[in-house]
């Protein structure tokens, strides 16, 4: 019998394995992070854009109109609006993310009215901006969130499942099929600094995509396109957006090969049980920090480096210090007054 790896879980292991640990062995729930569901739900939300038929959509081209289920950027963000609503309704917290609770950075009524409506607002923006933009875009090649089910790299025992946001042909008819990973975060890696582009070139995630693309199609992909939405910011002068940009990820066989161990890595913690905590940055975004901390989180007053007090020299005690070491390290201590 082979056994089913979903992407999701090998990805959250490759990161932290205690947290996959705490996730999926032990199966402890707790709130999720506010902007995971916010994620979530612009994904379904834009999925759902391409839910015509290809008659429906040829009947829609020939009155000039876009492909997209909604006709305008307006119902489009009005979608978007009554979507977040219900999300965020307690009694429908099962149908749209999974544990039930969402974890707000606020702490006050006030404080999380306010990030529920930063969010409404940013997710309005990226509907809005992702509707302008592929209003007139040939539509995927193969279904949206296209599910997969492929044996992983070098074994046959190990299946992966998963699914792949969209894949797009272009230019349109030429053949040349890219695999689409749309991105609700913050992050922009349009920097042409090989170092600053690392994550991207080397993301697990990506590689998995680009695997199974292959076992499903037979061919190779032209490229793994991450398509950041939203706007990056505005110019503070002249008021104008600023775009995030899109970066083109290849993948080949030494990408797989890092997959290839990152499983079997996986699989000898399940068998031994080892699952080490990884800490970094990414922590600050971990739903289960407050848990792993155990007993307690640690806060200690940061203080800027120029108020920061090595002490006083006291000449005395230094001498005295090096007096009493000189001997032990057998050197001539040279007279210090
Ligand atoms: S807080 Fe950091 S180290 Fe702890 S489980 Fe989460 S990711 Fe891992």
């Amino acid at each position: 019998m082979a056994i089913r790896i979903s992407a999701t879980k090998l990805l959250n292991y490759g990161r932290c394995p205690y947290c996959y640990f705490l996730r999926y062995e032990a199966k402890i729930e707790v709130p999720q992070a506010i902007y995971l569901v916010f994620g979530q739900a612009i994904h379904q939300l834009i999925a759902s854009f391409y839910r015509l038929t290809p008659e429906q959509q040829a009947k829609r081209l020939k009155r000039g109109l876009t492909i997209l289920f909604p006709t305008s950027k307006q119902s489009a963000v009005k979608l978007w609006i009554s979507l977040w609503e219900d999300v965020l309704k307690e009694k429908n917290a099962k149908r749209f993310h999974n544990p039930c609770k969402i974890r707000f950075r606020g702490k006050t009524k006030t404080e999380i009215e306010k990030e529920k409506e930063k969010y409404k607002e940013l997710g309005a923006s990226m509907i809005a901006k992702y509707w302008e933009d592929n209003r007139n875009a040939p539509p995927p090649v193969a279904p949206v969130e296209r599910r997969f089910t492929v044996c992983a790299p070098g074994r046959y025992d190990v299946l992966l499942v998963g699914a792949i946001d969209q894949i797009r042909e272009i230019p349109y008819g030429s053949g040349k099929w890219y695999i689409v990973d749309l991105k609700t975060g913050w992050q922009d890696y349009g920097e042409e600094d090989p170092r600053l582009q690392f994550p991207v070139h080397h993301d697990y995630q990506f590689t998995i995509y680009s695997w199974a693309f292959r076992r499903i199609f037979g061919k190779k992909e032209a490229g793994i396109i991450r398509y950041p939405l939203g706007w990056k910011g505005k110019n503070p002068i002249t008021e104008e957006k600023i775009d995030k940009r899109v970066l083109v990820t290849p993948r080949n066989e030494h990408h797989y090969a890092d997959l290839a161990v990152l499983i079997k890595s996986f699989l000898l913690s399940q068998n031994k049980q080892l699952f080490p905590k990884i800490t970094g940055n990414h922590c600050w975004y971990c739903d289960y920090l407050e848990i792993c901390s155990h007993p307690e989180l640690i806060t200690s007053q940061p203080i800027p480096v120029s108020q920061f007090d090595w002490g006083k020299v006291d000449i005395e005690i230094i001498r005295e210090q090096l007096e009493e070491v000189a001997p032990l390290k057998k050197f001539s201590q040279p007279k210090l007054l």
